[in-house]
This record gives structure tokens, sequence and C-alpha cells, in this order.
């Protein structure tokens, strides 16, 4: 085997992306150590000459499995691939799969319940439904972007609690959720539903995922149908997709679910998931949320996505909802850290609350692999651009 495998990128990850070298187009690649191999070149078939992952995604389970116990041979050969690695320095990374639809819920229960102090404080912190079934809203596919895309502060209508009417302007608590994202790669039609336990069969694997937030805007607009435009100006995804395959010694059982789900969100696997995440704001680190925390598994949440026959589509993305856990410093978003923003935070020898133009965040995460390795997702990161008045 070649190679020195940079920290959770060993031959037990193999994360895909979509990545180009300069004068190349986009194609797809697998993360080994600090390199990337050209899976085109050693693999040869069309799929992987594809600028995203899609038409990969939508040969399924039985192939994904096939192509990496190929890329371990490959790598296990190492001098026939030899000549199509790429150092990760010297390559763009691009959005690894076009987004079909993208949805994203609400699973944590510290974070909803934070939320719901901040939001609500003279109501029960949780809604009627919580425990009963995962939460969720219809994002906007169009607007996930690759890591490293700048985000521009979006306009909006805000209006505090203390002001009689509404004003239009950039937003004034620009904030950021620290998500997982599941990758669906196996369609289905319409009117089927996916159980908990085929989860596997049609989730390809998962990103990080940072749901921007402007909170005002959120505030504001979310009675009665929820999130909107407070949340569809930019989602940014890591581009590395970790396979399923990958973290399967990261599964554990999810905390104890009371009452107990109706029978079509009950399976037999655990899909509770043990990511360590870390949030940096300026270089400097704020919060580390744990992954094994959250109540719902990304297997309830599919089942409960599909639970009205609605389709999976290849590309479809769903995050996780905030990873907040028990303790102040495993909270994900701004908003819980700041105290909904009335607690500054000190960055870097400077005060904040939310997120000020030029500011950067950058999340990363990793889970453990077999045998004492490490599986790292990487990281996404952005920056805040001043907003376009
Ligand atoms: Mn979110």
């Amino acid at each position: 085997m070649r190679g020195e495998p940079g920290e959770g990128f060993g031959i037990e990850n193999l994360p895909y992306g979509i990545f180009s070298t300069v004068g190349t187009t986009p194609r797809v690649g697998v993360r080994f150590g600090d390199r990337v191999l050209d899976l085109y070149t050693v693999l040869r078939e069309e799929v992987f000459a594809e600028p995203s992952l899609n038409a990969f995604m939508a040969q399924g389970r039985t192939r994904w499995d096939e192509v990496r116990r190929a890329i371990v041979t490959e790598l296990e050969n190492g001098d026939r691939s030899e000549g199509a690695f790429h150092p990760v320095d010297s390559v763009r990374m691009h959005l690894p799969f076009e987004v079909a639809d993208f949805v994203d819920f609400y699973a944590s229960e510290h974070h909803a319940t934070n939320l719901g102090r901040i939001f609500r404080p003279d109501a029960p912190p949780l809604m009627p439904n919580w425990k009963h079934l995962p939460v969720g809203y219809h994002g906007r596919s169009s607007t996930v972007v690759v890591s490293g895309t700048d985000i521009v502060r979006p306009c909006g209508q805000r209006k505090q609690p203390d002001e009689s009417a509404p004003s239009f302007g950039p937003t004034r608590r620009l904030d950021i959720e620290a998500e997982l994202g599941f990758v669906v790669g196996a369609a289905t039609e319409l009117g089927q539903r996916v159980a908990p336990d085929e989860f596997a069969d049609h989730v390809f694997g998962a990103v990080i995922l940072n749901d921007w937030s402007a909170r005002d805007v959120q505030a504001w607009e979310y009675v009665p149908l929820g999130p909107f435009l407070g949340k569809s100006f930019a989602t940014s995804i890591s581009p590395w997709v970790v396979p399923l395959a990958a973290l399967d010694t990261a599964r554990t059982a999810t905390p104890v679910q009371d009452p107990d789900p109706l029978p079509y969100l009950r399976g037999s696997q655990d899909w509770g998931l043990r990511v360590d995440m870390a949030i940096s704001w300026n270089g400097q680190e704020v919060s580390r949320p744990n992954y094994a925390h959250m109540y719902w598994s990304p297997a309830q949440m599919l089942a409960h996505l599909t639970a009205n026959g609605a389709l999976l589509s290849v590309g479809d993305l769903f995050g996780s909802g905030t990873v907040s856990g028990p303790n102040r410093d495993t909270w994900g978003a701004f908003v819980e850290l700041s105290d909904g923003g009335t607690r500054t935070l000190g960055i870097g020898g400077q005060s904040r609350t939310f997120l000020e133009d030029a500011d950067e965040v950058t999340i990363s995460a990793s889970a453990p692999g077999p045998n004492g390795s490490r599986i790292s997702f990487g990281e996404v990161r952005g920056r805040i651009a001043p907003p376009r008045l």
C-alpha cells in the first residue's frame, strides 16, 4: 500500500468527491491520505468521468460495495494506480453531487429545547409533536454549495420584539447550524415507503452540513409554515462524501425514545452515530458537538420522509438538524452559544454574538473506524461576504 494516509483518510474511509486539476474537467475522485485517486483512470467506467456522483450513486448498494472493494484492491496493488494520484492540495473540489430535493430535520432534543426557550419563552420548549415524529421542513436544493464558497449576508424582513413594524435589510443575526447531511443514492417510486431497516439500501453516505440561518428573518417569517428565506440563501456541505460502510464502527443506539415511536419509525438496526464535530469561529474552537446525542436516527428521518409515499431521487439530501448536546460546549449554533444574542463570546480578542462580515466558520468531523482508526469527514468552511445592497 502506498502513501501516508492523512489523519482519518486511511483505507477504512475512502470518501468520494468531485475534483479537477488545472485544465481538466471535474470527475470522481477518492481521497486516500493526502492524495486524490482519479477513479476513472483506474476503473475505466464512464460513471467516474461524470462531473457529479449521481450516475454512480444511481447504481445502488451492491455496486457501491463492489466499487469499494475494487478501490481497496487498487490501493493494495499500488504500482498500477501510482499515476492516478494527485496531491490533495493541488486539486479543486466541486459540489460532489447534483442536489435533487433538500430537506432539513430538527432531531436534537437539546437544540429544539434551547431554541424553543429562545423563540417562545412563554411556552413549553418542545411542541407536542416533537417526540412523535422527526420534525422537518423542505429546503432549497439550488442554494446548496460546496465548502469554501463565500456566503453573502442575506437581506430580508426583520422585526425585533421591541419594534412595532418590520424593516428590510441585511440580517443582523447571521448564524450557523452544525449538522450532518445524508445523501440518497438509490431512488424509489412514488408511493413506496422506506422502512428504517432499509436505510443502507438507499443512503450512499454522509457529509458535514452548515445550515446558515438568518435568525431575525427566521423568527419573523416562520409562523405558521416554518423556515423559508431565513434559511434558503445558502447551505454549505463538505466536499467528501463518507460512504455509509465507513461508518459501521461509529453506529450506536439513539438515546431512549419515550414515548415509543409508532411502528413505521421502529427498526432493528442502530443508526445513531458517534461522530465528533468541532466548530471553529475565525480559527477559535467554540464548540464540540457529538452526533450520538441526536434523538432521532437518520434511518427514522428517511422512514418519516417517505411515510406518505413521497419518492426519493438520486441526489436527495437530508440534514439532521443542528447537532447540540446537553452542555454549552456541545451546542451547534451561535444563537444557543450566545443565549439568543444576550451573551457575548470572546472570539480572537473581539466580542461576538452573531456573525460579522469577513468572519469565517469551519466545521470538522470524524468518527471511530475499525481497528482504532479514525474516519474523517474533512471540513466545511465558509466566509461571510458583505450584503448586496
Ligand atoms: Mn438546520
